[in-house]
């Protein structure tokens, strides 16, 4: 069930909260019906022919990184999940637009909770020694971002929660089990898309298409058969990364066995018992 799961602990290269402006513009056409909307956390079936990919994006809205993903997804059919950061909302009403937006484009995107402040800005240590202030930070942008269902991301920590089980870096244990005990399922992730100086893809396309691949191979990651990746959006703010993350999907997509879902059909999610 866990297989592998004590190695993939550790913190995350999380540097906070851009405050570039950017000039991206928004081509995605979303699908906002009520009838989409009212489908949101409702199951799925797992087949076993298939292999489930997570592709979950943080600390957005950060354009025009946030802004490029959504459009490079939509364009090549697959689902993602952005965690987001409700700082950001407070910067301009652009990245307010953006969060509406991506609030409204489910099944095809789902928003999850970062936290107001990003672990006050970065700053992991005060955060976490604090649970009663970084539930409320928590919970905060739960309501500032109208994130619709409980999942969360814990700020610079590879943490999970759902109820029965519970893993991650010993002090963000005591925020996790206040969260889950709100009923919260907190993710955290088997494979990272690393940056280096704040926001430069450390890997190729095929670097990590290789890394999901040998994950599936090994029956290495959090649940059985499906995988969780973790990116920022402020990485695809730039054409020859864009491109890079457009092949890496690309690739991906070459094998049919590849499913991509949005986070509320994560086994986790969807067999939390309350
Ligand atoms: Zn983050």
């Amino acid at each position: 069930m866990v297989a592998g799961a004590a190695l993939l602990i550790g913190n995350t290269g999380c540097n906070g909260s851009g405050k570039k402006t950017g000039d991206g513009k928004d081509s995605t056409k979303t699908d906002s019906s009520a009838a989409a909307l009212s489908n949101i956390g409702k199951p799925i079936t797992y087949q076993k022919d298939k292999r489930y990919i997570f592709l979950t994006f943080d600390d957005g809205p950060q354009p025009p990184g946030t802004i490029n993903c959504k459009n490079i997804f939509h364009e090549e059919g697959v689902k993602a999940t952005f965690f987001m950061v409700g700082f950001n909302l407070g910067i301009d009403a652009y990245r307010r637009r953006i969060a509406d937006s991506l609030n409204n484009s489910y099944p095809e995107f789902i928003t999850a909770n970062h936290s107001t402040t990003h672990g006050f800005r970065d700053n992991y240590k005060r955060f976490y020694s604090n649970p009663d202030s970084a539930v409320a930070d928590m919970l905060k942008a739960q309501t500032d971002l109208k994130i619709k269902l409980k999942i969360a991301r814990l700020p610079g920590m590879n943490t999970w929660a759902s109820g029965s089980e519970m893993q991650g870096p010993k002090s963000s244990l005591t925020v996790a089990k206040a969260l889950d005990s709100l009923g919260y399922t907190l993710i955290g992730w088997d494979v990272e898309w690393q940056f280096i100086r704040g926001s430069i893809p450390k890997q190729g396309a095929q670097e990590m298409a290789d890394q999901i691949n040998k994950r599936f191979e090994q029956e290495y990651t959090y649940q059985p058969n499906a995988i969780v990746l973790l990116a920022h959006d402020r990485m695809f703010a730039k054409a020859p990364y864009t491109d890079s993350l457009r092949k890496f999907i690309s690739i991906l997509k070459q094998d049919p066995r590849n499913v991509f879902e949005t986070i509320d059909h994560y086994p986790s999610v969807q067999n939390r018992k309350k």
